[in-house]
């Protein structure tokens, strides 16, 4: 029986507003990114609401491109965009832009400033930041507060027919300067940007609407009921309704179901961000990593990005159930990344294909085995037939691991010594060490042993019990594979909340490439891999003993790259 799970409160909220029939009975939320760079886990805990919501309540999410700063934005971002929530499994009901309204929202600023409620102003960023105030004290009016609303229209149309520099007058609201919400203190709405043309519009506005002024606006256009946001908009709140509440009741131009008379008007909800440990999520952060080569690229295997979680080997699935585990609340906090990786670990301890690969050989030879190679046969999922075999070629020379073999062992060492002790060959043939060879520095070079060709695994012999088991491969047939092992990319558990550059802060250990000899089955997989609307097919294996693997798309068919998704033992505490 599944587990009835209890509401979120947001649910809770949507099961009361369509108990009591607002807004027509309809659900509507919006995901509104601002394609100024990728897709990180934590916007992927907003999605994972916005679309669950709709889904759940049989409305319909739409995805709208927050592209009002075109100094920052770019069509690259708003594909990778798609195509991360596409794959996270999400399905939108529209694509729309703010950049859809800058006519409207120009005609309403133009309105705001005839009816009184707006003015340009001629100062500069920092003058108008001076004039703030604090929470407890009231700020200064601007000196051009009380400007005719003749001069004030005159001068807005010379913004934006580009008559003005950047930077030298904006379009304020003229609420309140002693309000003790910060935000009504005359917002900038509207500034001019002439330095960058905009990703869709090209050179036709010079002036642009600020989030304040374009987002709860746009949620009424399209008829979005239920905008969700994080915490740090709840001071917004207030301006966001301000806003509406000089334009509601009017016919919404994106929302073709409306009718007058409607009691429709959205409302903004907030939860808490999702932060994890050892991470940064800010933009601007990452992409100072990114330009700076500092990691390999958006998708680097230890960015928190989508693409980068994806490359690293996460799963759609792994992502959205990690987002069910930590819920929604209204407190900020701190998610240990311990948690996401416990949850990517149980998913493929399913379904990863388990093979061998030794990372620090040391050649075996097995002196009594007289045959040509034979091939021996490994469960894909040990104890589960159904789930796939492969074939193992065993001959006389193996690779083991170097730290399986202790010349002199004392009795608590269970693995291979010269001492008379039995060992499994795992999937193969009892063994026992009889000696080694050292090179002039007294390394080890080969280890010796016979076997025992009635104890093979799969035979009745195979059932005699050692007291421990190890993993080899044959030295002809196997490959050499890079595995990248990743590791956290920061030393500290909030990088954010450190003093100084985050960039000292990067451990230097995140990342160690290591070529290991893989058993002959992989030979299969080295090959280029292939891509389905851009995303790389992905392939999962765990390699025994060192963790979950996913096939890179840096293999070819000369190399095969694996990139370490997950350790097999798992820290993470209940
Ligand atoms: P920036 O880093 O540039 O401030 P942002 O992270 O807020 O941007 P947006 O593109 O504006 O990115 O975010 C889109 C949506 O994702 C917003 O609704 C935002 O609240 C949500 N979001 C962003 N970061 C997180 C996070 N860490 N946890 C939950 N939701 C988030
Ligand atoms: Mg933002």
């Amino acid at each position: 029986m599944e587990e009835e799970k209890s509401l979120n409160f947001i649910e809770q909220i949507v099961e009361k507003d369509l108990s009591e029939g607002k807004n027509d009975g309809r659900i509507q939320t919006r995901f509104p990114p601002e394609p100024n760079g990728y897709l990180h886990i934590g916007h992927v805990k907003a999605i994972c609401m916005d679309f669950g919501i709709a889904e759940r309540y049989n409305g319909i999410c739409n995805l709208r491109f927050d592209d009002t700063n075109p100094s920052k934005e770019d069509t690259e971002y708003v594909d990778t965009i798609m195509r991360d929530i596409a794959w996270l499994g999400f399905k939108w009901g529209n694509i729309y832009y703010a950049s859809d309204y800058f006519d409207k929202l120009y005609e309403l600023a133009i309105r705001f400033i005839k009816e009184g409620k707006a003015y340009v102003d001629e100062q500069t960023a920092e003058e108008i930041a001076a004039q703030k105030g604090t929470p407890t004290e009231p700020g200064v009016a601007s000196p051009y507060r009380d400007r005719p609303v003749e001069e004030n229209l005159r001068l807005f149309e010379a913004m934006q027919a580009g008559e003005i520099e950047e930077g030298k007058m904006v379009l304020r609201a003229k609420i309140d300067m002693a309000n003790p919400n910060m935000h009504f203190r005359d917002p900038i709405i509207y500034r001019i940007i002439t330095s960058h043309p905009h990703h869709r519009t090209g050179r036709k506005w010079n002036v642009y609407p600020m989030y304040d002024f374009a987002h709860g606006q746009s949620d009424y256009f399209e008829g979005v009921t239920h905008s969700i946001c994080t915490l740090e908009f709840v001071v917004h709140r207030p301006l966001y309704d301000y806003f509406i509440d000089q334009f509601v009741g009017e016919v919404p131009s994106n929302f073709e179901g409306w009718k007058p008379g409607s009691d429709y008007r959205p409302h903004q909800y907030e939860f808490n961000r999702l932060n994890i440990t050892y991470t940064v999520m800010s933009k601007r952060k990452m992409l100072q990593l990114v330009q700076e080569g500092l990691v390999s690229g958006w998708d680097d295997p230890r960015m928190p990005t989508v693409c980068g979680l994806r490359r690293r080997g996460y799963t759609a699935s792994a992502i959205r159930e990690f987002m069910d585990k930590i819920g929604y609340t209204k407190v900020e906090g701190m998610i240990d990344v311990g948690l996401l990786e416990h949850t990517i670990r149980e998913n493929l301890k399913e379904t990863a294909p388990r093979v061998c690969a030794i990372f620090e050989p040391v050649k075996l030879v097995i002196t009594n085995y007289d045959k040509e190679t034979e091939i021996l046969v490994g469960e894909n999922i040990d104890g589960h037939p159904e789930l796939g075999t492969r074939e193992m070629p065993f001959a006389r020379e193996l690779y083991i691991e170097r730290g399986d073999f202790l010349e002199e062992a004392d009795n608590k060492f269970y693995r291979l010594s010269p001492n008379g002790r039995e060992v499994r060959l795992k999937n193969a043939y009892i063994i026992q060490a009889t000696g080694c060879e050292k090179d002039v520095e007294g390394n080890i070079t080969t280890v010796y042993a016979t076997y025992d060709p009635d104890s093979k695994s799969g035979t009745e012999g195979g059932n005699r019990k050692t007291k421990a088991t190890i993993n080899w491969v044959e030295c002809n047939s196997c490959i050499d594979v890079e595995t990248r092992l990743y590791d956290r990319l920061f030393k500290v558990e909030n990088p954010a909340a450190e003093e100084g550059d985050f960039r000292d802060l990067l451990n230097p250990d995140s990342l160690r490439v290591v070529t290991c000899k893989a058993e002959a089955s992989l030979k299969t997989v080295r090959k280029p891999v292939t891509f389905k609307d851009g995303i790389a097919e992905v392939k999962h294996f765990q390699l025994l003993k060192q963790g979950y693997f996913v096939v890179d798309e840096d293999t070819t068919a000369d190399k095969l790259v694996l990139n370490r998704t997950a350790s097999l033992k798992d820290n993470w505490q209940k």
